[in-house]
């Protein structure tokens, strides 16, 4: 559904991309990892974006060492002019972790990313939680606020989280089985959602607050935004929008509000403010969703097990003719 609406004046976005070097389900080497990462990073330096990358060092191991390849990724964003930050360094979800154990995964996150800014006379400033997970009960939440204080961490909101994760995994298992025409339906669909859901907060924010804030973009280093993220950021101008920094986004006054939301759902702020404010759940109704074919061939329900036990088939299949080659 590509939903048409007359771009307002002055509207203004933070695109932030979760998940560095690169997240995929299909492709772990790092020549595929450069290249999503080279193209990725063409199209965000085509149209401007001030972005910040959040970083899983655990993604930068190989074999249980650091890989310098991998790092070089990293280096590749800095290079670009943009900033890094922590999103933990395993990835674990605050929900199901103890708090000690979820501390010691934030400092662990740090270390390489700290030395790569440093060199760049930058500070390590932001922290994204893994699942926008910031805890079920309030002392937990807090708790790991004042630890992220401590080290000079802000917490970087979300406010459209697009679940473009999904579209990305269904788009490389379809790459995977060489069904080229499926991963571009998937493509296709993906640049139309994402629209769909900024029409969708721009009009809850509306309702909300009065007018439209400063919304920050929830993405990930994945292929389908290396592959599609030109045309994200062209809708986007085209609906009005100029990028800017997240340090830009976070002064917009929406963001100093108290904070109280503590529920299991990691859903967006804007959702969390009117909840907070004491809206019923029904003020946040009509959000779109991704759609059931989607989330099929990213491999969900029992008709995904089917898709991911196809890839795994086709990928035995292309081993043994592989071995048969080399014999
Ligand atoms: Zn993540």
């Amino acid at each position: 559904m590509i939903v048409r609406a007359l771009p307002a004046a002055g509207r203004e976005v933070a695109v932030t991309f979760d998940d560095l070097p690169v997240v995929s389900v299909t492709r772990w080497d790092v020549a595929s990892h450069r290249a999503i990462t080279t193209r990725l990073l063409y199209a965000i330096a085509a149209h401007a974006v001030p972005a910040v990358g959040f970083v899983n060092e655990e993604n930068l191991l190989a074999d249980g060492v650091t890989d310098p390849a991998r790092v070089d990724m990293l280096r590749q964003w800095l290079d670009a002019g943009l900033e890094l930050a922590n999103h933990t360094f395993a990835h674990l979800d605050l929900h199901e972790t103890p708090i000690e154990r979820f501390e010691a995964d934030v400092v662990r996150g740090e270390p390489v990313l700290r030395e790569l800014l440093r060199a760049r006379g930058m500070a390590l400033r932001y922290f994204r939680h893994p699942y926008l997970h910031t805890g079920t009960d309030l002392a937990t939440k807090r708790r790991l606020e004042a630890l992220l204080a401590a080290r000079g961490c802000s917490i970087a909101p979300v406010t459209v989280d697009v679940e473009d994760y999904l579209f990305a995994q269904a788009y490389d298992r379809a790459v995977e089985l060489g069904r080229h025409g499926m991963a571009r339906q998937v493509a296709e669909a993906f640049v139309s959602h994402v629209e769909s859901k900024f029409a969708y907060h721009e009009d809850l924010s509306r309702r909300l607050l009065g007018y439209e804030v400063r919304q920050v973009l929830l993405l990930h280093a994945n292929s389908i935004n290396a592959e599609r993220f030109d045309a994200l950021a062209h809708m986007l101008e085209r609906r009005g929008y100029t990028f800017v920094t997240l340090e830009r986004a976070l002064a917009d006054g929406a963001y100093a509000a108290a904070d109280d939301y503590a529920r299991p759902d990691g859903i967006g702020w804007l959702q969390r403010w009117a909840l907070n404010r004491g809206r019923p759940e029904h003020f946040l109704d009509g959000e779109p969703v991704t759609p059931r074919w989607v989330r099929v061939r990213a491999g969900e329900g029992w008709e995904g097990r089917i898709v991911r036990w196809m890839a795994r088939m086709h990928r035995a299949r292309r081993r043994i003719m592989g071995m048969k080659a080399a014999a």
